[in-house]
C-alpha cells in the first residue's frame, strides 16, 4: 500500500480534516537513521506531524522547519516540510530504546523529554523567514503540534499521530491526522468531536487493522458528513547533492581545505537528514580551493 495524505472538509466547513498513512516513509527514515524503537516513534511521529502540518498551512513552493528538543536523550529532532507531501528528518541520538508503557506502548514523551521548544520556521519565499516558538507540552508530538497550532497560528486542532514499531525494529505502520476547528463549527459538533476523540483507538491500531486515511476520518466523525477535497502521495526525500556540499566547502577557510589534503587525502561529507554520503578526492578539494 502507498503512503496517501488527504484533505477534507466536514459538514460543510465546519472542520477541516486531514489524515496520513505514513507507513513507508516512516520505514524509511528508520533504515536511513539505523534508528531504535523509542527514536524510531519520536521521529515517525515528527515526520508525520509535520506532513499534516504542511498541507494545512503551506501553499505553492512555501516550506517550514520543525526543531523539537525536550532535553530527553533522543537531542534535538530537525523535521523539513513543504505543500507537496515530502518530508525528510533526523535526530541526534537515533539508537534510543525504553522500556514499553502500559499496553505495550513506546514511551515517546520520555525519549523526546518535555522540558524544551518546539520552533518551527516558514519560509513562505518573501525573504525572512517567520518562527513561531512554543514550549514543549509532553514531549508526545501530537499533544505538542496541537498546542503549537493553538498558540502560534490561532488554530483550535486536533493531531493525533502514532507509530507502531515490530520486535525487528522495523516499521509496522505510521499515520495521523490533523482536525482544525473552523468558525462555523456549532457547539454541538465540537462536543460530538470530543467525545469521539476519546473513543477512538489509536491510528496505529486503525492502520493495523487496515483501515485506510478515509475511513479513519470517517470514523472519527461519524455522524457527520466527511468530504474528501483532494489526495496526494506522501514520501522521504531529501534534496542534498555532491554541489550543494561542495558550497558549504568553498566557505571554508583555505588552510583547512589543504589540511584535507595533506593530512586526510579527502573528504567525506555526511548528510544528516538522509545519510547519504559525498566522497571528495584531493583533486575535488583541489578544484574548490581555486573556485574561491
Ligand atoms: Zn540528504
Amino acid at each position: 500500500m502507498n503512503d496517501y495524505l488527504i484533505k477534507s472538509i466536514i459538514n460543510d466547513g465546519m472542520f477541516r480534516a486531514y489524515a496520513v498513512r505514513s507507513t513507508n516513509l516512516v520505514q524509511e527514515a528508520q533504515q536511513r537513521h539505523d534508528s531504535w524503537s523509542a527514536a524510531t516513534a519520536a521521529l515517525g511521529r515528527s515526520l508525520t506531524a509535520t506532513l499534516l502540518l504542511s498541507s494545512s498551512v503551506l501553499k505553492g513552493d512555501e516550506k517550514l522547519t520543525v526543531k523539537i528538543n525536550g532535553g530527553g536523550p533522543t537531542g534535538t529532532i530537525v523535521v523539513d516540510g513543504n505543500a507537496k507531501g515530502t518530508v525528510k528528518g533526523y535526530l541526534q541520538h537515533s539508537h534510543v530504546s525504553l522500556p514499553l508503557k502500559e499496553y505495550h506502548h513506546i514511551d515517546v514523551g520520555q525519549a523526546v523529554g518535555n522540558n524544551g521548544v518546539m520552533a518551527v520556521t516558514k519560509d513562505m519565499g518573501l525573504g525572512d523567514p517567520f518562527t513561531g516558538q512554543v514550549g514543549l507540552v509532553s514531549g508526545e508530538i501530537g499533544d505538542d503540534f496541537t498546542y503549537y497550532l493553538a498558540q502560534s497560528e490561532q488554530i483550535p486542532s486536533a493531531v493525533g499521530v502514532s507509530v507502531f514499531v515490530n520486535p525487528d525494529e522495523t516499521v509496522g505502520v505510521a499515520g495521523g491526522f490533523l482536525i482544525q476547528v473552523m468558525p462555523d463549527a456549532t457547539d454541538d459538533a465540537i462536543d460530538r468531536l470530543q467525545k469521539r476523540l476519546k473513543e477512538i483507538p489509536l491510528v496505529s491500531e486503525m492502520l493495523r487493522n487496515g483501515k485506510t486515511p478515509e475511513e479513519i476520518l470517517n470514523d472519527i466523525f461519524n455522524d457527520d458528513e466527511v468530504k474528501i477535497l483532494d489526495r496526494m502521495d506522501v514520501k522521504f526525500e531529501c534534496d542534498c547533492s555532491k554541489e550543494r556540499f561542495a558550497k558549504s566547502l568553498i566557505a571554508l577557510p583555505t588552510s583547512d581545505i589543504e589540511e584535507m589534503i595533506t593530512e586526510d587525502h579527502g573528504a567525506e561529507a555526511v548528510c544528516r537528514f538522509c545519510g547519504n554520503k559525498y566522497e571528495f578526492s584531493e583533486e575535488d578539494l583541489r578544484e574548490i580551493i581555486n573556485e574561491k
